[in-house]
C-alpha cells in the first residue's frame, strides 16, 4: 500500500517520503508508539516503495513487487517476531535473519528487516544484533516497532532514527473501521472506545458492546433524583468488572462530549446513530452543565482506576448527571 494509503501520521509520511525522494532513508528505524495505530502499515509502505520497480518515490501498488508485499509474501521481507508460546526473541532467531540478510536478495534491490515487538529482544539477543544495526549487510533497511523506545537498549536506540506514531483519532479509527468493510453504525460505536487503536477497536465486543450503550442511553433518559431508585438501578446495571465498568464510563464521556458539542450549538458529533438521543438529553443542559457533567464522568473514571468502589462511584456520578439532567 502507497502512502497515500496510510491514515493519519501526516508529518512521519512526510519525513520518509523526503527522504526517499532524497535518496537519505535512514537503515535502521525505531516505530515507536501504540499498538494498532498504524507502525507495521507505514513500515511496509515504506519497504514497499523502496523495492517499487516503477521508480517513483512512492509505491506504485501494482508491480510484482508491490503486490508480493501487499500479500505478505515478498521473499526479502524478514518478519522477526517472538515464536508462539515464547515471550522472547531470541539469540538464534537473530541469528538467522543476520544470515539472510547477509545473503543477496532475491529480487529486490535490498533486503528488510522488521522486528516486533523488538522490545521483546533480551538483552543478550538485543547485542547480538548491534552490529548488524550499525551496518545492516547489503545496504538493509532495518525497522524495529515498538510501543515504549525506553524499553530497547540505548545502544540500540542510539544506532536508530527514532519516528513517534501518536495514537489515531477517534475519526480517522471510524474511517479505517469503514475502509476495512464495518458498518458506519458499529464503526461509530466503536470508534471512540478504542484508544486510538485499530486493534483495540476490533477487540471490543460489538455485538454486547451495542446492548450496553443502549441500557446506558435508557438509563440517562431515565435517571431522575425524585425516583432515587433510577440512580441506584443505574449504577447495580452499569458497574460490572473494573474493565466493563472503565468501558461504560468511556462510553459515557464520549456520549458527554457529544452533549458538550450540541449544548455548544456545534452539530458535529462522534456517536451519529444515537444523535436523537443525544439531542433530547443535550436539550436538558446548558453547556456549563454539560462541560460539568464530563468533568465529573472523567473524576469518577479517575476514581475507579484508583480502585474506589465502583458501585458507589457511579450512584455518585448518576447522582449528579440525574442534577445536571434535571436543572
Ligand atoms: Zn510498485
Amino acid at each position: 500500500m502507497p502512502f497515500s494509503d496510510v491514515l493519519g501520521h501526516e508529518r512521519i509520511v512526510d519525513i520518509l517520503l523526503r527522504s526517499l525522494r532524497t535518496g537519505k532513508t535512514a537503515h535502521a528505524y525505531i516505530f515507536e508508539g501504540p499498538s494498532g495505530c498504524g507502525r507495521r502499515k507505514t513500515a511496509l509502505a515504506l519497504v514497499q516503495a523502496l523495492f517499487c520497480g516503477a521508480g517513483t518515490n512512492d509505491a506504485c501498488g501494482v508491480c510484482p513487487s508491490c503486490r508480493k508485499v501487499a500479500a505478505g509474501n515478498h521473499a526479502d521481507i524478514h518478519l522477526v517476531n517472538p515464536l508462539p508460546d515464547k515471550r522472547d526473541i531470541s539469540i538464534s532467531q537473530l541469528r538467522d535473519v543476520q544470515r539472510d540478510l547477509a545473503m543477496r536478495p532475491y529480487e529486490a534491490p535490498r533486503a528488510a528487516c522488521i522486528i516486533e515487538p523488538a522490545d521483546r529482544m533480551n538483552t543478550s539477543s538485543a547485542n547480538s544484533f548491534l552490529k548488524t544495526l550499525e551496518e545492516p549487510p547489503g545496504n538493509a533497511i532495518i525497522i524495529l516497532i515498538t510501543e515504549n523506545a525506553d524499553m530497547l537498549l540505548p545502544t540500540i536506540r542510539s544506532r536508530c532514527q527514532l519516528l513517534r506514531f501518536a495514537p489515531l483519532s477517534p475519526e480517522q479509527i471510524r474511517l479505517l473501521l469503514e475502509r476495512d468493510g464495518m458498518d458506519s453504525a458499529t464503526a461509530s460505536l466503536l470508534a471512540p472506545l478504542s484508544d486510538g487503536s485499530m486493534q483495540r477497536a476490533l477487540e471490543l465486543d460489538n455485538d454486547s458492546l451495542a446492548q450496553r450503550r443502549d441500557l446506558l442511553l435508557r438509563r440517562l433518559e431515565q435517571l431522575s433524583l425524585e425516583r432515587v431508585v433510577t440512580i441506584f438501578e443505574s449504577s447495580e446495571e452499569l458497574s460490572g468488572s473494573r474493565d466493563e465498568t472503565l468501558e461504560n464510563l468511556d462510553m459515557l464521556l464520549s456520549f458527554s462530549r457529544d452533549m458538550v458539542h450540541l449544548a455548544a450549538g456545534c452539530s458535529d458529533i462522534t456517536n451519529r446513530t444515537i444523535r436523537p438521543t443525544l439531542e433530547r438529553l443535550s436539550c436538558r443542559l446548558d453547556l456549563p452543565g454539560a462541560l460539568r457533567l464530563a468533568d465529573s464522568i472523567l473524576d469518577t473514571r479517575r476514581s475507579i482506576q484508583r480502585n474506589a468502589n465502583a458501585k458507589l462511584a457511579l450512584d455518585h456520578l448518576f447522582m449528579n448527571i440525574a442534577a445536571a439532567l434535571a436543572a
